[in-house]
Parts: structure tokens; sequence; C-alpha cells
């Protein structure tokens, strides 16, 4: 069971590094936070990076300020990549395969490359949150409050607050364990899915008005570019789940995001409801995913971007 072996990695060593994707969700940071927490209440020695800063939204969870942005000049015992479907998704710390002999990687997206020494895979967990309380469970290690916020809020964070098709009953058994430590799990709940600074807000309305429908309005695609952020005061991590109101128009299966990154430079979100693999499609575009979640990066100008796109997509309507 390499879950157990994984644990015995833990009990065997003291000097680890945990890392997960760039622009990261609620389940990279929240993951590596429950792991963090974990690790530390153990005694262990720990360092643990991302390439961006953390969203806003997720700097309540503990030891979010301890999370390191460039590689020390350090070796590990053993490096967590966690979240991450292939190398690629770790960004310009990659460099960090170098520091150790050991690299664990443990995540949830069936895409996954196995890129490590060791590598668990459940494409049946909601989010890496799922897997690594199991990884407590099975190694009979305590689920303290912090490690139990942490978690809480890696699974809620995949699963649109324990809504979205890839929550079973076994995520809402651990949801209502995680909610037995005494979590503040509405506060949590508030802070993810109810609340919008201003400057999202506003930026919101210009996003709105970018809708264009197709296919009978099945498909709906927003975008949002660097000027729209700027007029508004927001980053791009405002705008991180507005692919949710395409999708959510009561015609719509398909809700494309487009996000200018760079000039000529584009990330683009997919969200399915019940028919289209989305995965299958970022694929096509050297990204990746789940069945009803997925990104890509794109380079080109706006309109050739999503004019292939749309060929692509296209391709899987009937
Ligand atoms: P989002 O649209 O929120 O960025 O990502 C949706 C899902 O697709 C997440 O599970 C995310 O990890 C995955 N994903 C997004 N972009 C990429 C990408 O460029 N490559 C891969 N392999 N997965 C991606
Ligand atoms: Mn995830």
């Amino acid at each position: 069971m390499i879950l157990t072996k994984i644990g015995s990695i833990i009990k065997q060593n003291d000097n680890f590094a945990i890392i997960s994707h760039f622009s990261p969700d609620g389940d990279a940071i929240g993951s590596s936070l429950a792991l963090y927490n974990m690790l530390i209440e153990n005694g262990k020695s720990v360092d643990i990076y991302n390439q961006d800063e953390v969203p806003k939204r997720l700097k309540f969870l503990p030891y979010s300020n301890y999370i390191k942005n460039q590689l020390l000049d350090k070796k590990y015992e053993c490096v967590f990549v966690l979240d991450c479907g292939d190398k690629d998704r770790i960004g310009n710390l990659v460099d960090i395969f170098n520091k150790t002999n050991l690299i664990v990687n443990i995540d949830h997206h069936i895409s996954n490359t196995l890129f490590a020494d060791i590598n668990y895979v459940d494409s049946n967990a909601s989010s890496v949150g799922e897997i690594i309380y199991n990884l407590l469970k099975i190694n009979g290690f305590e689920i303290s409050k912090n490690t139990a916020m942490c978690l809480y809020t890696s699974i809620v964070s995949d699963t649109g607050g324990l809504k979205y098709s890839n929550t079973t009953s076994m995520t809402l058994n651990i949801a209502g364990d995680l909610i037995n430590t005494g979590i503040n799990f509405t506060e949590i709940n508030r802070i993810l899915f109810n609340t919008m600074t201003k400057s999202q807000l506003k930026l919101l309305s210009k996003v709105i008005s970018t809708l264009e429908l197709y296919k009978n309005d099945s498909i709906a695609i927003m975008h949002v570019n660097k000027q729209m952020l700027e007029e508004c005061g927001a980053n791009e991590d405002d705008a991180s789940d507005m692919v949710n109101y395409a999708r959510d128009i009561d015609t719509v299966e398909l809700g494309i995001f487009i996000k200018e990154v760079d000039t000529n430079k584009f990330k683009v979100s997919l969200r399915s409801k019940n028919k289209v693999d989305v995965r299958l499609i970022a694929e096509k575009f050297n990204g990746g995913g789940h069945v009803r979640a997925a990104g890509f990066t794109i380079e080109g100008d706006f309109e050739t971007v999503k004019k292939n796109i749309l060929e692509v997509v296209s391709k899987y309507w009937k």
C-alpha cells in the first residue's frame, strides 16, 4: 500500500519540502499546508514552496505566510509534490528536483504523468486534501484543528462546496470528521464562496459583459485582459472562479474562460456540466485536469486563440 509506504518515509526522515502547482488554488494551498502543519506538529523540519503568492482569500490558513516563492540553498531527504498533473505545473521552482533523491508525487488528476520516484495518484479522490486525510488516518497521525482547517479548505475548494460530481459519500464523511475537530466551517465557507472585494465585483461586471454564446447557447465564452484588471485594481487571481458564471447559464454545457497572462499568452479554463470531458479538450492543447474542470495555456493573438479553441471544441459537439 503506497500510503503506508509514504507514512514510513515520514516517520523515518526529518527534513522535508512541500511544493504545489503555480497559480495555486484552494486544493494546492490547503493540501500543502495540511501536510505542513502535520509534519511540524510531529517535530519535522519542513520548507513549503509555491512559485506564486498565496491568494488573498487563503491567507487565513495557519502558516500560509511561511510559503516561500524562492528555493533555499538546501537539500531535502524527501520532497512532496502536490496537486500537479505534470512536472511543468511546478513552474519556475522545478529545480527542487535537484535538491533531493526522493520525490513523492501525490495527486488526483487522471492525466498525471507519474514523474516522481513514488507516485500516488487517486483520480477518484475529490481533491489532494482528501488523499492527505487518508494518508494521515492510515498511518495514525493526529489531525489537529489547524490541519483540519487546511484539509477542509482543500476539499470544499475542489468540490465547489461539496456540490460537484467529484463529491462522494467518502468526501462527505471526511468533511464531517473534519467538522468534528471544532473548525469554524461556516466561516471558511463564507471566506471561500461568499466573499468578494470591491475590485472583484467591478471586474465581474466587466467580465460578464464579454459573454459570447455559440452552438445554440450551449457554449459560453468570457474573457479578461490586463487592461480590465488594471481598470478595476484587480489581479489575475481575482478572476479565478469567474468561469463558473459562464457554466451556470441554464442552456450552457461548456463554459470557457480566457485570461490574458502576458502579451499574446492566455490561460484557458474549461468547465462542463454533464456531458463533455473537458480534460480531453485541454489535452489537445497540452493541458490537463479533470472531466468537469480542466485548463491549458495557449499563445497567439486573442481572436486567433478563440477561433482555435472553438474549432477544437466543435469536434466534441454532436
Ligand atoms: P483551472 O481552470 O481552475 O485553472 O484548472 C482546472 C483544473 O485543471 C485543475 O485541476 C488544474 O489543476 C487543471 N489544469 C489547469 N491548467 C492546467 C494545465 O495547463 N495543465 C494541466 N496538466 N492541468 C491544468
Ligand atoms: Mn486539486
